[in-house]
Parts: structure tokens; C-alpha cells; sequence
């Protein structure tokens, strides 16, 4: 397999830093979301605690992924900068290309991942 050209990591790392600041924005917007619900239940009390505690849960599952992400991205950026980026995390052999273009901080290669 060809190793990536400083061109097609420099492509990775554009992509990375883009989803990156996705991330970031929608973490913030989702803050600000929580925020006004909860100020909602205090005035109108329109949902049961239940629900609110579903709720609750649910955006926190979706906060942790997206936490989870930002923490790849934020490893496959600095494996760009260490010259390391491309290859599988466990047994050093190169990413294939396609599983990159699919998720550019991905961490292992297919038969690792397995
Ligand atoms: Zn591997």
C-alpha cells in the first residue's frame, strides 16, 4: 500500500478540524437547549419527571458521543503532528484509504477493528 503524500494528510487533517468545530458548535447550541428546557419545567411544569429524566439522559448519551469524538479527533490531529497518522494504533500496519475517507480519525486498521 502507497503511503499517504503529505497532500492526502493534509485533506485528513482539513476534514478533522471541520468536524471539529461541528462538534464544538453543537455542543454549545445543545447547552443553551438544556438550558431553556430546563427553565421551561420551572415555569410550566408541563413535563412529568419522568420524562425529564429521560430526556436528561438521553442528551447526556448523545453529549458523551460527541465528547467521544471530539477525543479522536483531537488524537488523530496529534498523531498528523507526530508524523504518525494513518497507521493502526495495534499493530502499526497502514489504514486502508477507504476506511480513512469514512472517518478520518479512525484508530485501527480492519483486522484490528474486527
Ligand atoms: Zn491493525
Amino acid at each position: 500500500m502507497n503511503k499517504l503524500t503529505s497532500k492526502q494528510i493534509v485533506s485528513y487533517q482539513t476534514q478533522l478540524e471541520a468536524l471539529q468545530q461541528a462538534l464544538t458548535n453543537t455542543n454549545k447550541i445543545s447547552d443553551e437547549a438544556s438550558a431553556v428546557v430546563e427553565l421551561d419545567q420551572t415555569r410550566q411544569g408541563r413535563l412529568s419527571r419522568m420524562d425529564a429524566l429521560q430526556g436528561q439522559a438521553m442528551s447526556k448519551a448523545v453529549v458523551a458521543r460527541r465528547q467521544q469524538q471530539l477525543t479522536e479527533i483531537k488524537l488523530a490531529l496529534k498523531r498528523i503532528e507526530m508524523g504518525e497518522y494513518g497507521y493502526c494504533q495495534q499493530c502499526d500496519e497502514q489504514i486502508a484509504r477507504q476506511r480513512l475517507d469514512i472517518n478520518p480519525a479512525v484508530r485501527l486498521c480492519i483486522k484490528c477493528a474486527d
